[in-house]
């Protein structure tokens, strides 16, 4: 008979209280709202806190060179190729409880379960929390899983926080040193795949009625920088139809892009979240506009494609409204597609645990396993998440949804065990 949940054992519901737990000081650096930047005082706070919670799971605790908390469960064999789970610990300012240091919590969860079983695998599980992801403290993100998987750049390590302390000095206080950092690079070999549990930070399984979804890609992105020169001219005396308005071509400009954005499938996007009037004065005709236009997609075709179609779009508003339009990409992120294999897993591990064929989505959102996916094939599994509602206090999960997510990942490991050395886990008889 399957035992009910309980918060003294490995469970989904102890999951959400120890995020619950971490969402306050002393693991947060404000007192009024969470906000854990990388290497603060509650970064350092909720690491002590999650090592007892690994130790107590069956692992060997450790802080790796650029400040990530890793737990290994050994496999029956020593020195055996890991798999990793895991997420970010690091949280935007007033933040959620459960973006990125669910998927950690996670993580030991399922080592917990297994270690209550008396499983071991073929290969070692290491659990590991990511120091940054969100840009928390320094203008980059995903800083610690780019040190992990061997892909900074030298500019990486020059960087400094808003008060001018580098990240030298920030890594010196949580007794790291710089010229380590890039010794956290994990060897290939040693690196069986990467799996990350996430919420969603989207409407889609909620609107669906879905606890679970398996990602098959993290989108593709552009970010263009666009500016619209028209003529400023006096608000009274300048006649309409001798006008060159940049606000009001721009305006049309934003109106395509959604059109052009909506026309796609679902997994694409397009959104203008920035502009400047200039001069931004109530009795001057603007002349000149600036706006940002972000487009993601599953595939890179199909972002390619919607990219095109703006750009047509927006030369010919130009063009008719008689101003210039100057377009520059700013970002340009290729899509990480998830393993094929691994995803196929993690859907059969759905499966098996809600009895419905899983939801298959495209991750509009970064998140370390795009950096991960350098190092080793990677899958990501997301939860259901109250009015799709992130980076926000509000951010919110059901029980029953993380129970299911435990659920989905221990079966996940089952199988991949299956998968990669024919074997099932030996099981003990309770
Ligand atoms: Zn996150």
């Amino acid at each position: 008979m399957v035992k009910p949940p309980t918060r003294e054992a490995a469970s989904g519901l102890r999951a959400v209280a120890r995020c619950d737990e971490l969402g306050a000081v002393p693991y947060s650096d404000s007192d009024e709202h969470l906000f854990r930047p990388y290497l603060g005082a509650g970064h350092a706070a909720a690491l002590d806190r999650i090592a007892a919670w690994m130790t107590e799971a069956g692992m060997a605790a450790r802080i790796d060179a650029a400040g990530n908390i890793v737990g290994r469960y050994e496999g029956r064999h020593p020195d055996a190729p890991a798999l990793l789970i895991g997420s970010h610990v690091d949280s935007v300012r007033d933040g959620g409880r459960y973006d990125g240091m669910l998927g950690v919590i996670l993580g030991i969860e399922t080592v917990a379960w297994f270690a209550e079983r008396g499983h071991r695998f073929g290969f070692a599980i290491e659990v590991i929390g990511f120091g940054d992801e969100e840009g928390s403290r320094f203008p980059v993100s995903m800083l610690t899983s780019r040190a992990v998987a061997g892909v900074l750049g030298d500019q990486d390590l020059a960087l400094a926080d808003a008060a001018g302390v580098g990240l030298a000095e920030a890594l010196e206080g949580f007794g790291l040193d710089l010229a380590g950092f890039a010794g956290a690079a994990r060897q290939r070999g040693d690196v069986l795949a990467y799996v990350e549990a996430h919420i969603e930070q989207g409407p889609v399984l909620e609107a669906e009625g879905h606890a679970l979804g398996v990602v098959s890609a993290i989108a593709a992105q552009y970010r263009f920088r666009a500016v619209v020169t028209g003529t400023a001219g006096h608000a009274g005396t300048m006649a309409m139809r001798l006008r060159h308005d940049a606000l009001a071509a721009a305006a049309e400009m934003v109106l395509a892009v959604e059109r052009i954005g909506g026309a796609g499938p679902e997994d694409l996007v397009a959104t203008v979240g920035r502009m400047e009037v200039g001069p931004g004065v109530p009795n001057v005709v603007p002349g000149a506009v600036t706006f940002s236009i972000d487009v993601r997609a599953g595939r890179g075709a199909v972002r390619d494609r919607a990219a095109d179609e703006i750009r047509q779009a927006l030369a010919e508003i130009a063009a008719r409204r008689a101003v210039t339009l100057d377009l520059t990409v700013q970002q340009d992120l290729p899509a990480t597609p998830c393993d094929a294999g691994l995803s196929d897993l993690m859907a059969e591990a759905v499966r098996e645990v809600t009895g419905a064929a899983p939801r298959i989505l495209v991750s509009g959102a970064g998140h370390d396993a795009m950096v991960m996916a350098h190092l080793a094939p990677v899958a990501m599994l997301f939860l259901r998440c109250r009015g799709g509602i992130s980076h926000n206090p509000t951010e919110a999960v059901m029980d029953e949804d993380v129970q299911a997510a435990l659920e989905a990942m221990t079966a996940f490991v089952a199988r991949l065990d299956r998968a990669s050395f024919g074997a099932p886990p030996k099981e003990k008889e309770e």
